[in-house]
C-alpha cells in the first residue's frame, strides 16, 4: 500500500525532471545516477545542492520503497554550489537541448501547488503558452516570442517543492 500511496504523488504520464541534480551531474561530470538529497540557499543568490549516489531503498516500514540515504555512496557525496544566474542560463541551455519547456518540464500543464484535498493542481503553462516546446533562442534573456520570461523565483520554489516529493531527504542526520 506505502508504494500506490507514493506512486499517485505525480500521475504517471508526466514527465517530471529533477534539474538541480542533472545540472549539477553535468556541471562536475558526476555519475549518471548521482541526485541530490539536500538543497541549502546560501545568501540571495546561491544553491547548494548537495547530493551522492544511492541504490538503497527502505525494505519496510512506512519509508518502504523510498531511498535510504544513510547508506548513500560515500565516495560520491559532494555538494555541489550553484549560482543563480548559472541555474537560469543552464535552463535555457536544457531548452534548447532538449526542444521542451522547463517550466512544465515538456508537458504543457505547470503546476501550481498541492493540496490534500484535491491533490496536484495544473495550469496551461504561462511560458510556452501549453505548448510544452522550448521557446529559448538560446540567448542569455532568451525567448522567441510570446511574454514568457524564465520563470519567477516562485515557480522555482513549487519546482523545488515538487522535487522533495521525489528525493526526501536522509533520516537519522
Ligand atoms: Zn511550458
Amino acid at each position: 500500500m506505502d508504494d500506490l500511496f507514493a506512486s499517485s504523488a505525480l500521475p504517471p504520464e508526466r514527465k517530471h525532471y529533477d534539474f538541480w541534480s542533472i545540472h549539477a551531474r553535468e556541471k562536475l561530470g558526476l555519475p549518471d545516477d548521482w541526485r541530490w538529497y539536500r538543497l541549502e540557499a546560501k545568501g540571495e543568490n546561491i544553491t547548494v545542492v548537495t547530493g551522492a549516489v544511492c541504490h538503497e531503498v527502505y525494505k519496510a516500514g512506512k519509508h518502504k520503497g523510498q531511498i535510504n540515504w544513510a547508506k548513500r555512496d560515500k565516495e560520491t557525496d559532494i555538494p555541489v554550489p550553484i549560482r543563480r544566474d548559472e541555474h537560469k542560463a543552464w535552463l535555457l541551455s536544457w531548452e534548447c537541448r532538449s526542444g521542451e519547456c522547463h517550466v512544465c518540464h515538456g508537458n504543457g500543464q505547470q503546476s501550481v501547488g498541492w493540496s490534500l484535498k484535491d491533490g496536484s493542481k495544473y495550469r496551461t503553462c504561462t511560458r510556452c503558452n501549453g505548448t510544452g516546446a522550448s521557446v529559448s533562442d538560446g540567448s542569455p534573456e532568451g525567448v522567441k516570442t510570446g511574454t514568457g520570461l524564465i520563470e519567477d523565483d516562485s515557480a522555482a520554489a513549487k519546482q523545488d517543492a515538487l522535487s522533495t516529493l521525489s528525493n526526501p531527504l536522509p533520516k537519522g542526520e
